[in-house]
């Protein structure tokens, strides 16, 4: 569709399979990386972004709309985990991990709106958690975070929404990625039986719903927060 798509975090996991969704339908497709861009396909362009400091993100975006236009789309991806129980928990886990996971998705939602507000349009989607909904033990820190997101989503949906902007919040459950390989094998297992679609997804699984997001056909779909968790959420 030729649009101006960023994602953060999409070197790899669910992010990388993102941003290779929107380049197979023929968007320009910007990725930020932090810590590598090595076999990224020639399809993307990598733009290196912390999104902990804000001046790493306008460089990254100007990066990208340099090359492609205006940002038409965002995707905000990039996230990481610090687990522990809260007893146990450092006041410096708790807000590294909020300062990485919601902070950096209101720095690039603000960077994104200029551009989207000068065009009377624009795309922004947030990847969240299903533990932002329903809580987990030993993910205080990131579970506020995501939860955060879905306060964050509805009211840029709410304040944006007249300009043409729409924010949607994605949802996944377990999604295969270098993230869940951390959680070890006896885990896993524990996980899959809560599960009622008894496996874990798979990145292009999380992908195609963020497309969709970004297509002409969910135009009238903001403010939503759309569970891609094989159940697991089910009643939350
Ligand atoms: P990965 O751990 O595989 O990848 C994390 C991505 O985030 C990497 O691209 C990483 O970049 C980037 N990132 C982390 N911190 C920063 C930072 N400060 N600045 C820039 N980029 C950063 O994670 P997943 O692909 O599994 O997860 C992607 C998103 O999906 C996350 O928000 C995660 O919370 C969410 N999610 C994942 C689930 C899962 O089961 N995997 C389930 C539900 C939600 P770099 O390589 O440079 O470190």
């Amino acid at each position: 569709m030729g649009r101006s798509v960023l994602v953060t975090g999409g070197n790899r996991g669910i992010g990388l399979a993102i941003a290779n969704a929107f380049a197979e339908q023929g968007d320009q497709v910007a990725v930020t990386y932090r810590s590598g861009k090595d076999g990224l396909p020639d399809t993307l362009l990598p733009v290196h972004c912390d999104v902990t400091d804000t001046a790493s993100i306008d460089a990254a975006f100007t990066e990208a709309e340099t090359a492609h236009g205006p940002i038409e789309v965002l995707v905000s991806n990039a996230g990481i985990t610090d687990d522990g129980l809260l007893m146990r928990m450092s006041e410096d886990s708790f807000t590294s991990v909020v300062d990485a996971n919601l902070t950096a998705a209101y720095r690039v939602a603000k960077r994104a709106s200029r551009g989207m507000l000068k065009a009377k349009g624009g795309r922004m989607i947030f990847v969240s958690s299903v533990v932002g909904l329903s809580g987990s033990a030993g993910q205080v820190n990131y579970a506020a975070s995501k939860s955060g997101l879905v306060g964050l989503t509805r009211s840029v949906a709410r304040e944006l929404g007249s300009r043409g902007i729409t924010a949607n919040v994605v949802a996944p459950g377990f999604v295969d990625t270098d993230m869940t390989r951390a959680l070890g094998d006896k885990r896993r297992d524990e996980i899959l039986g809560t599960i009622p679609l008894a496996r874990y997804a798979d990145v292009t699984e999380v992908a195609s719903v963020v497309t969709w997001l970004g297509s002409p056909g969910a135009g009238y779909v903001t403010g939503a927060v759309i569970p891609v968790d094989g159940g697991l959420g089910m009643g939350h």
